[in-house]
């Protein structure tokens, strides 16, 4: 099972994935940049040497890149989307410079234009951005459905997926707390709901999941991370998740309001649990 949380870059990546070993895990998700911000870091060459000797000896797989949250890839005001369509490419670029292959963002909100309107808007950046030749795979993260988010059913992430020339590049982030809130009832029908998501998207789009429990109740469209087994989603479903047959080697990734002590604990009951 790969497993690990969001851990910060702030001091390098290296850093970032020994403090993943300190903690049980075999992979980590981290911000490319300020999560509120615009700045990035420069890469390191021997910082990301470092970092892959680590990976190879701890046998990690594949890391989680998540944009930050103030990206609107689906705004029609110019000067959000043009910043959108600047930090897309500039950590695309930079991620085809590090073993980071996985490249996770929320989809967009539409701020009253419509989901068809942010759809065209979000895929027009993705192509202009995408040359076909990218190592790193580019994830539509499933939302909650707060507000004007885009991409909190199976169908509307697929409808952006269709918009893609190089769809091979395109594949989807499983956030447990956004789609339980979405109304995918992952507590009592696990097998369903992925059923549902071969259907339409086709099982093998499923990269990467982020592993949360939730504060809010099923379908509430509200975005409330839990800490595993605190929360309505609750623990024996979420081992049900990561013992399913279906989720084997996708690296599921922990969200919750914890710190670096409190996600080895959780990350620890996830392994005892690991059948
Ligand atoms: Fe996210
Ligand atoms: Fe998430
Ligand atoms: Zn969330």
């Amino acid at each position: 099972m790969y497993i690990g949380s969001h851990i910060s870059i702030s001091k390098g990546f290296a850093n970032a994935a020994k403090t993943a070993v300190s903690m049980g895990a075999n992979t980590f998700q981290f911000f490319t940049r300020n999560p509120r911000g615009a700045k990035a870091k420069n890469l390191e060459p021997k910082d990301i040497k470092n970092l892959i000797d680590i990976m190879e000896e701890y046998s990690f797989g594949p890391l989680l890149a998540h944009a930050p949250y103030t990206l609107n890839l689906a705004s029609y005001k110019e000067h959000v989307y043009d910043f959108a369509k600047q930090i897309f490419k500039d950590d695309i670029k930079r991620l085809e410079q590090t073993p980071c292959n996985l490249y996770n963002f929320h989809p967009g909100n539409h701020t009253g234009k419509g989901v068809e309107y942010g759809t065209k808007r979000i895929a027009d950046i993705i192509n202009g951005t995408l040359t076909g030749n990218e190592k790193t795979m580019i994830l539509l993260e499933t939302m909650s459905g707060k507000g004007t988010e885009i991409g909190y059913t199976f169908e509307q992430l697929k409808n952006i997926i269709d918009k893609i020339k190089y769809s091979e590049l395109m594949g989807v982030c499983l956030d447990t707390c956004h789609v339980y809130s979405a109304g995918y009832d992952i507590v009592n029908k696990l097998d369903n709901v992925l059923q549902e998501f071969d259907d339409i998207l086709g099982i093998e789009k499923l990269k990467a999941i982020h592993l949360n429990d939730s504060m809010k109740e099923f379908n509430s469209r509200k975005d409330r991370h839990a800490i595993i087994g605190e929360g309505i989603i609750g623990l024996e479903a979420i081992i049900a998740i990561i013992n399913h047959p279906q989720l084997t080697n996708i690296p599921f990734l922990l969200e919750t309001p914890n710190d670096v002590e409190g996600h080895a604990e959780e990350i620890k009951l996830l392994k005892e649990n690991k059948i």
